[in-house]
């Protein structure tokens, strides 16, 4: 908080009585006194947060109302399949049920499906016939569905389901999941409470890695359409699963080889929405809120390299290559990207909802979120005091992480080159190239200083042909960039109503409530990629939400680590939710 704004806030308090006249002079000064006082315990209690300071007001501002903020729809329930919702409603709670359920995830996170980077070719990498186990798994497992459904198996282990409806005009809903899971790390295996590939289930919580990523999602949309067979229902939109297996290492062969196959199969914005593994609800500043990922940050590795003469290390110049790349890797670091709060993206919109609905959030955020929309002094007053999290600010911003170096072969020689690749996490309105136009710009000073001719992503930037000492190229590490994913419509976009719908339909139904609001759904995003990246085409309205119960504690604790696991009344909850998702698209007529 900048003193300027101190120095407003107090003078919104009676610091001086000086000029009322009917007092004498010696209370006047004890007043005066006792005003100091005052002020002093105010301002510090200020700054301990016990106390909030009446409203700060700059001249033509508004301050928007909460339902404005972060409007949410209302519950959607099926109504032509009401009865059948109710039904599945009361059948999903049964211990008959329950056991059914977990042993179908049980049985699925027993069969290892690990995926590793840089694995081999299909053909060619044996790790990757861990996936037929699985796949004779799935068929054993879900008989109504393979009887019922087509399968299409792209690139031999990417999995297409069609569950073909009775109107094919209308575009098909599209769910998504993965079948790889974060291998496990052999050394870990005695930190494991439960074996990782046990899927035991102690009576609440199901154990093993997949069990909340993804093999929940996709077992659960599994299970989810089996038992709506069972029951006999037939859908009119044709509802599709897309299920890769190399999520966890960028989904280069599996999800990348789906998307053209569904590209070629059914078009470009061919899907009436697409629901894909990602975002979570929790409790978060005393109001449970579900955070449906609307976006997904950019990549791009940054190799920076330097090249300069060698020779025998007992003549050196003043800077190696190494001495100058440690300069420059410095100069990175204390140059970070500036962070802002964009009007527009999704970590904004998720403030807005804080704003609207989180009783616990400081009142002086929430006055400056409130007047956000309109006053851009408010909006850096609200950035202030939200960057001060940092896991919120590097959503954010984007980031950057000098993750790699090398340099130097033998101590008697000079390095004739190093390099370093600088990790980027772009901001969702951000771009590929800005992050090339910064980096450039960032380095052009200390390649004129150590007099290295430079360029950058393929351009010269120092004058060609000029004489120097060594060379400066940065470079796109790994040719594996990507821009920062579309952001998908949200407001009064028929997709986002009908999934913010089914949340709060599904949350009120699980616990016997009806219309009780006690979930709000916000826009927002994770910090890594999804399938989704390969999806964009496909259609605009992509959600990277499996409405997971993660309690007060964020999924991020969890997963890709020892002791993975789900509890099963949450996972019983995400069935509810896709069989309401399943059940609402049917019926749609908006979308
Ligand atoms: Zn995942």
């Amino acid at each position: 908080m900048s003193p300027t704004i101190i120095v407003e806030k107090e003078k919104l308090l009676p610091l001086s009585y000086q000029n009322e006249p009917s007092k004498p002079r010696s209370l006047l000064k004890i007043a005066a006194h006792y005003t100091v006082l005052l002020v002093s315990i105010c301002t510090l209690f200020y700054f301990l947060g016990f106390l909030q300071f009446p409203e700060l007001t700059y001249p033509g501002e508004d301050t928007l109302n909460e339902a404005d903020l972060c409007p949410q729809p209302p519950a959607l329930t099926p109504s032509v399949h009401a009865d059948l919702w109710q039904d599945l409603g009361k059948t999903y709670q049964t211990d008959e049920f329950v056991t059914r359920a977990t042993n179908w995830l049980g049985g699925a996170v027993q069969v290892p499906t690990q995926s590793y980077d840089k694995m081999g070719p299909i053909d060619e990498d044996e790790r990757w016939k861990a996936f037929v186990p699985f796949h004779e798994y799935l068929l054993v497992s879900f008989p109504q569905v393979h009887a019922t459904l087509s399968l299409a198996k792209v690139n031999t282990y990417g999995l297409v389901y069609e569950w073909t409806g009775s109107d094919t005009s209308l575009k098909p809903l599209l769910l998504a999941g993965h079948q790889d899971v974060v291998p496990v790390n052999p050394d870990t295996v005695d930190e494991w409470t439960h074996p990782p590939f046990s899927g035991h289930y102690d009576g609440k919580d199901l154990w093993g890695r997949g069990s909340s990523d993804d093999k929940n999602g996709l077992i659960g949309i599994l299970s989810t359409i089996e038992v709506l067979l069972e029951k006999g229902f037939k859908p009119n939109r044709s509802v599709v699963l897309a299920f890769g297996f190399d999520e966890e290492a960028s989904g280069l062969y599996g999800a990348r080889s789906i998307a053209g196959y569904l590209l070629e199969t059914y078009g470009t914005d061919s899907f009436a929405m697409l629901v894909d593994e990602g975002g979570d609800y929790m409790e978060e500043y005393g109001s449970v809120i579900a955070t449906v990922g609307t976006a997904e940050k950019g990549y791009f590795d940054v190799r920076v390299e330097v090249e300069s003469p060698g020779g025998h290390s007992s003549v050196p110049p003043e800077h190696t290559t190494i001495g100058i790349l440690a300069s420059l890797v410095a100069h990175i670091e204390k140059h970070p990207y500036e962070a802002h709060l964009g009007r527009g993206t999704p970590m904004y919109q998720k403030a807005l909802c804080l704003a609207a609905h989180a009783p616990d959030i400081s009142l002086s955020l929430r006055k400056y979120l409130k007047k956000a929309p309109k006053s851009d002094k408010a909006l850096r007053h609200a950035e202030k005091i939200l960057f001060e999290d940092r896991l919120f600010k590097a959503l954010v911003q984007t980031t950057q992480a000098v993750d790699l170096i090398q340099g130097g072969v033998k101590t008697n020689a000079l390095p004739e080159s190093a390099w370093a690749v600088v990790n980027h996490r772009i901001a969702t309105d951000s771009s590929v190239s800005a992050v090339q136009e910064h980096d450039s710009e960032l380095l052009f000073g200390l390649a004129q200083e150590f007099n290295l001719s430079f360029s950058a992503f393929g351009k010269q930037i120092s004058e060609d042909g000029a004489p120097s000492y060594g060379k400066l190229a940065l470079n796109d590490a790994f040719g594996a960039s990507l821009a920062p994913a579309p952001i998908t419509p949200t407001g009064d976009a028929a997709a986002f109503q009908l999934l913010a719908g089914t949340v709060k339909a599904t949350y009120d139904a699980h616990r016997g409530l009806v219309g009780s609001d006690g979930v709000v759904v916000s826009p927002g995003h994770m910090s890594g990629n999804t399938d989704t990246r390969y999806y964009w085409q496909l259609t605009p309205h992509i959600f990277r939400y499996n409405h997971h119960f993660t309690g007060k504690t964020s999924l991020f604790k969890d997963i890709h680590t020892v002791n993975e696991f789900i509890e099963v009344d949450a996972y019983i909850e995400m069935l509810k939710f896709f069989t309401t998702l399943i059940l609402n698209a049917d019926e749609s007529t908006s979308l």
